[in-house]
């Protein structure tokens, strides 16, 4: 059994406690949060200056990419991102791609992640991660772009899904679409049934011209398609919203992972809330300041009462796997947002989300979310800095 305290400790599913004490079992399992222990155990307590929280929950990652840190040029928009990775993904081999694989798991383990909601569009983590050494979801992404590729890319995912399960029997995935311009009409019909029951994820809103190519049929990224040879001239605009057109098609009773929301606005967040109880939003600060240099408004989010949730996205576009150096982008830009709610996106949302919920996410008896010390802290304040470390304690 261990006794940890610190100066203060966040048990997230509760107010944090000013010297409180964390006891674990053996296991890393919590037996109890208290204020205090009795004096008998005080010489066994282990003291640590900073914070207490449950591990950290990266709701949004591609560990298939960690190979291309640094490859893509920043600041170049959605479309200039795309257009480059496209060209650069190609250039590694699969040694490569395995190493980088290994390195971003590790990464992530050594700040803090215990737990990851995972995009694949194929099975090259597979092996990594029946090591277990982190809890993943897997989210098995498919883009047809047109109604005649349906077929063909759903039986391409549901072979990486094969994949995945001949691996690992039990690992948890499910099959869901890129991205509202990149899955047409009839993929957002049908991928659902590949997934009955289960936890939801699309890319949404990353850019402002995914909004205006619903709205009105224009601008860059039809524009880019065409200059791939796609052709979008019988494509119909919506004239609303890329999230109020798609977000129809994704069951009620399924928790949905909105990704990125860097363009959602006010009138988008509650159309999303009235529509189902279990919209989860994932916030990538630091991937969306490489690629399209914008934040999202989280005034909005907090006005309207969602549940916000905390991703790195992939090495692609960002330094580094640390939900620790996301909160610190954020808490740089809206510094309104507090600590405790901060780190309530970063732990219990994110395990709600991905239905990890019953052992991540907060210090509550029988849990083992894991244990971080974050060092470096204001104390005044309550603040996380720019110094801000995280370490692994349990
Ligand atoms: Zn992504």
């Amino acid at each position: 059994m261990r006794y940890l305290t610190a100066d203060y400790i966040f048990p997230i599913s509760s107010p944090p406690i000013k010297n409180g004490v964390v006891v674990i079992d053996d296991d890393g399992k919590i037996l109890s949060v208290t204020s205090s222990v009795a004096e008998k155990q005080s010489q066994i307590i282990e003291y640590h200056s900073g914070i207490l929280c449950p591990g950290f929950v990266n709701t949004h990652c591609h560990l298939e990419l960690s190979h291309m840190r640094g490859v893509i040029p920043e600041k170049k928009g959605l479309t200039g991102f795309i257009k480059n990775f496209i060209a650069a993904r190609k250039t590694f081999s699969s040694e490569q791609i395995e190493i980088g694989i290994a390195s971003g798991e590790k990464e992530m383990l050594e700040n803090g992640i215990v737990a990851v909601g995972d995009i694949c569009n194929v099975a090259d983590t597979f092996k990594q991660k029946a090591k277990k050494n982190l809890k993943y979801y897997n989210f098995i992404e498919g883009f047809d772009f047109f109604p005649e590729n349906t077929e063909v890319e759903l039986n391409r995912v549901d072979n990486v899904i094969k994949e995945l399960i001949q691996i690992d029997a039990l690992a948890d995935y499910s099959a869901v679409p890129h991205a509202p311009y990149s899955v047409s009409e009839k993929y957002f019909q049908t991928f659902s049934k590949h997934s009955p029951e289960k936890i939801l994820s699309i890319h949404n809103q990353e850019s402002a011209e995914e909004n205006l190519m619903f709205r009105e049929g224009k601008g860059k990224i039809i524009e880019f398609f065409a200059s791939i040879g796609m052709d979008f001239s019988h494509w119909n605009a919506s004239s609303k919203s890329s999230l109020q057109t798609v977000l129809g098609y994704f069951p009620n009773e399924n928790n949905v992972l909105l990704v990125h929301n860097t363009f959602t606005d006010l009138e988008d967040v509650k159309f999303a809330e009235s529509c189902s109880k279990n919209i989860y939003w994932a916030t990538c600060p630091n991937a969306n300041l490489y690629i399209e240099n914008k934040l999202p408004d989280y005034n909005l989010f907090i006005e309207a009462g969602a549940k916000m949730t905390i991703g790195t996205d992939s090495l692609a576009s960002n330094y580094s796997l640390s939900i620790l150096d996301e909160m610190k982008t954020i808490s740089q830009h809206f510094p309104q947002i507090n600590l405790e709610i901060l780190l309530k996106w970063a732990t219990l949302n994110g395990a709600k989300a991905l239905g990890f919920q019953n052992e991540f996410g907060s210090f509550e008896a029988g849990k083992k979310p894991g244990v971080l010390l974050i060092e470096n802290i204001n104390l005044d304040k309550i603040y996380i800095t720019a110094a801000s470390k995280v370490k692994r304690l349990v």
